[in-house]
């Protein structure tokens, strides 16, 4: 092994031992070391309960101590879990109840997969009563005992599968037994609690193979997780434009999106609304008017349903409801409300959905209108023109001092103001202004319809 044990994490392995217990690193931090991959994070099994755990150590914190974990803070964190075998699962979610053990056997043949289910001693041997090693070795991900069986205690297991699969590489599959328990049993994901879910998707997103989703496509999750994706499979566009099915498409984008969670979600979902607005013309080409706006309300619905937070939800909303704009041609006032519509803090993630939309085309190379816009994007942010009504020279104390009342009309006024110095940066002066908002009273005093939009 290349990459080492943590030495506080040794420390902890010995000062349990040194007072006559058992202690073994367990689970997902064994596997990565026989890989070869940094673990990221340390789990110790041992036959010590909680209190006597907690004696040992000077600085410990009480993570889940009804479930036999108590976390050593030291360089880094430690959780140290009592040996346990999982009492019966009731729900399909969680063990009713657990139960100690002084067993590491029973420890290791509650755990998931055969190659999560490895222990490894300070010295480093390797303890495995499942073929984990050996499954490890051909990359095999296999359910510990009947798969079946094991899905119908947690189904969330399932979605795991898929997420080692994308985590650890492509070359790691899951064995057919396994793979057909999951197609047999995938329903029972919903289950599971949408945050769950959701944690587990956010991983295999962020992974570097998130193409996985395709397999959670085949064996049926995807379906019940996000059905909104799923309908796009083999949805053909018939267009010149584009080579793949709709869900083809998406998953290409989701591979060519750089690892940021809101693009990788805006791509995975900036075209699901096509499947509801599709037409087709007389000579046979697909057109898909007002998708982006029909993806959008169904992302947020999707994004909901997983409890993303709202900050993620808004900007991925953003994103997919501008993704077409490259196609539309703006004047320089069109860029300059596009950069307030979108925000600048979100401009590159556009311009990377964007991209990576254009990879996933029937023209991957073709990057030119997405340079040109952002180019000339570059260029008005540079310039330093005005762009929202907090840019003006003016505010509404100004034009109460200049006579108008306090209320709503203050910002109808800002915002005409705003619409004139779009397009005329050199009048946001302070007298500048007050000329056009002179011009404004005036107008808005000849006639009800300027009125109106005054
Ligand atoms: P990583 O640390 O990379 O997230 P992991 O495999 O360690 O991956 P954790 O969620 O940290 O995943 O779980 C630690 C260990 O606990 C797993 O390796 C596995 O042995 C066991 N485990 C986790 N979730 C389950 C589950 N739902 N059913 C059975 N065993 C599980
Ligand atoms: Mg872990």
């Amino acid at each position: 092994m290349d990459v080492a044990i943590h030495p506080f994490v040794l420390k902890v392995m010995d000062a349990l031992e040194k007072a006559g217990y058992r202690a073994y690193l367990v689970g997902g931090s064994v596997r990565d070391l026989l890989l070869n991959r940094q673990p990221k994070d340390w789990d110790i099994a041992t036959d010590a309960h909680p209190p006597q755990v907690r004696a040992l150590f000077e600085r410990t914190a009480p993570t889940g101590e009804k479930y036999g974990t108590v976390t050593v803070l030291g360089d880094i964190p430690v959780e140290v879990t009592t040996f346990r075998k999982d009492g019966r699962y009731l729900d399909g979610r969680r063990p009713e109840t657990v139960e100690f053990s002084s067993s590491l056997e029973e420890d290791l043949t509650r755990r998931d997969f055969t190659l999560n289910a490895l222990a490894c001693g300070r010295d480093g041997h390797v303890v495995d009563y499942v073929g984990g090693l050996q499954d490890l070795r051909h990359r095999i991900i296999r359910s510990v005992g009947d798969p079946g069986d094991r899905f119908r205690e947690d189904a969330l297991r399932m979605l795991r599968a898929h997420r080692l699969v994308a985590e650890l590489g492509g070359d790691f599959h899951i064995e057919p037994r396994t793979l057909d328990a999951i197609a047999k049993n995938a329903h029972l994901i919903l289950n599971v609690s949408w945050e769950r879910i959701r944690d587990e998707l956010v991983r295999i997103l962020m992974s570097d193979n998130p193409g996985e989703i395709r397999h959670l496509y085949h064996s049926g999750i995807l379906g019940h997780i996000l059905p909104e994706l799923a309908e796009c499979y083999g949805f053909q566009q018939s267009s010149k434009h584009h080579d793949k099915d709709v869900f083809e498409h998406s998953v290409v984008a989701l591979e060519s999106a750089p690892r940021r969670l809101q693009v990788r979600l805006a791509a995975l979902l900036h075209d699901v609304g096509k499947v509801k607005t599709m037409t087709i013309d007389e000579s046979g080409e697909g057109h898909f008017y007002g998708h982006n706006v029909k993806s959008e309300e169904m992302a947020r619905q999707a994004m909901r349903r997983l409890k993303f937070d709202v900050q993620t939800i808004s900007s991925v909303c953003t994103l997919i409801r501008e993704h077409m704009v490259r196609h539309s041609r703006l004047g320089p006032k069109g860029i300059k409300r596009l950069i307030t519509r979108v925000g600048v803090p979100l401009l590159d993630d556009l311009f990377d959905l964007q991209i990576a939309d254009v990879k996933a085309s029937g023209h991957p190379n073709d990057l030119s209108q997405v340079l040109r816009l952002k180019a000339r994007v570059d260029r008005v942010l540079a310039s330093g023109d005005p762009l929202t009504v907090k840019d003006l020279a003016v505010d509404g104390r100004d034009l109460i001092e200049w006579g108008m009342e306090e209320g709503r009309g203050i910002g109808t006024v800002l915002r005409a103001m705003l619409d004139r110095v779009l397009d005329e940066p050199a009048l946001n002066t302070k007298e500048g202004l007050r000329a056009v908002y002179e011009d404004l009273s005036r107008r808005a005093g000849s006639g009800r319809a300027t009125s109106r939009r005054l």
